[in-house]
């Protein structure tokens, strides 16, 4: 907080005073994305390595100096971070690839990247002195939102549209969110959230709109950056959707290059599938975003209508990175991979990451030599229909220990 210098329009590139409680632009409406920005002169002075390797908090709040936050006691929140990068065991040989790393964010509490702006976004409510907190989703905003709010004592009230998976709802009703489910897609879910907010007066935590969730998802470059002790990759790989996400990835990387930390910004990658790739199209064409269908079993990049264009399709070309697209298929067997070669298991829109490395390699965007990492947005039991039909039966029952042993030969031959 103490280093935000003001806040800037995406739309109209109006500057607004640090103060601001509004969280779009008052000239241009719900458009007008706010970006939060920093005197990285003053930053610099005390974020230094050492400030880091000083601090022992081991979570997403040993950055709340450098985010867009009022609150310093965080003792009570979930632990939202700190989530591994592991090195390939596998893939890096199978794939002929150089350094190859997970970011395993499906180890966040309730099993998403998404922890890391759904945490910012109660913690910014109860500095509103609001007691309601609500959004649309997809699916992962939600159960993240609906998890850190019930721990902080908040309510959430929740769109959803009609396609969110079983894993994703049943969080939700866990977490004991209040359910509204939308007959339409995630633009319906959207629009409808917007008016109910409006009307009720809630703390609005939908990710495009509040400038601060991007502050709260840039941790994730910080967490990367520090895990390669400041060394950061060439080239980082994410699925994207609306484009918050890969906007967080870049402002962190912006942020630690800015204050000298680090000594460049890793190429961005920004992985959609092909049934859903308004980003990718914008970009290969050179023309704006236009609407496309949402035709892929990756709910949670399913976004026909991405809500930060601006910001996503600027972390991309300022990272001097790409857009790839990827198939429904390519996104399955990248899970499977995913899994059997690193004990990994990823949602749909999490394995697409890796699904768009293995295109990127292929179309040479990235050279097999690059250091390279790729973020795994969420857990794969969130979302375990997706994977069913790709798998063979479980083995069933055994009377005689022969079977077993036959299926087990067949499986090994199958598997290499
Ligand atoms: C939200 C989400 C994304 C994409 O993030 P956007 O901000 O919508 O671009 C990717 N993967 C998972 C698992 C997500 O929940
Ligand atoms: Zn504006």
């Amino acid at each position: 907080m103490d280093f935000i210098s003001h806040y800037e329009c995406t739309l109209c590139g109006k500057k607004l005073a640090a103060d601001l409680t509004s969280l779009t632009c008052p000239d241009c409406g719900l458009t007008g994305i706010l970006d939060v920005k920093y005197d990285y002169e003053a930053m610099k002075k005390t974020v230094t390595r050492d400030y880091f390797r000083s601090n022992t908090d081991a979570s997403m709040w040993r950055y709340a100096p450098l985010m867009s936050l009022k609150t310093t006691d965080f003792s009570r929140a979930l632990r939202v971070g700190n989530t591994p990068h592991y090195r390939s065991h596998t893939l890096e040989k199978t794939l002929g690839s150089g350094p190859l790393y997970f970011k395993d964010e499906g180890a966040n509490p309730t099993g998403s990247l998404k922890d890391r702006a759904s945490a910012v976004g109660v913690f910014k409510a109860i500095e509103a002195e609001k007691k309601t907190i609500a959004c649309a989703s997809t699916g992962n905003a939600a159960s993240s939102l609906a998890g850190n709010a019930a721990r902080m004592g908040l309510d959430s009230v929740i769109f959803v549209p009609k396609r969110a998976p079983k894993g994703k709802l049943a969080q939700l009703q866990a977490y004991g969110a209040h359910l509204v489910r939308i007959e339409g897609d995630y633009k319906a879910t959207f629009e409808m959230s917007r008016k109910a907010i409006e009307s009720f007066g809630w703390y609005d935590r939908n990710a495009a709109i509040n400038p601060h969730l991007v502050e709260g998802k840039k941790t994730v470059a910080y967490e990367i950056a520090e895990q390669m002790d400041f060394d950061v990759p060439e080239w980082v790989c994410v699925s994207v959707g609306d484009g918050c996400t890969i906007a967080g990835l870049y402002k962190g990387f912006l942020d630690f290059f800015s204050i000298g930390l680090t000594r460049k910004i890793p190429k961005l990658l920004g992985v959609q599938s092909e049934g859903c790739a308004p980003f990718h199209r914008a970009w290969k064409n050179k023309t704006a975003l236009i609407e496309t269908q949402e035709n892929t079993i990756a709910d949670s990049i399913a976004v026909g209508l991405p809500r930060n264009p601006v910001k996503g399709m600027e972390a991309v070309r300022k990272s001097g990175g790409a857009f790839i697209t990827v198939s429904d298929q390519a996104i399955l067997d990248s899970a499977l991979l995913l899994g059997s070669k690193e004990g990994l298991f990823g949602e749909p829109a999490a394995a697409a990451s890796l699904a768009g490395l293995v295109e990127a390699y292929r179309q040479n965007i990235i050279t097999a030599d690059a250091r390279v990492t790729v973020i795994i947005t969420g857990n794969g039991l969130k979302d375990p229909d997706s994977i069913r039909d790709k798998i063979p039966e479980p083995v069933g029952t055994y009377e005689e220990s022969d079977v077993l042993r036959q299926y087990l030969r067949n499986h090994k031959e199958e598997k290499s």
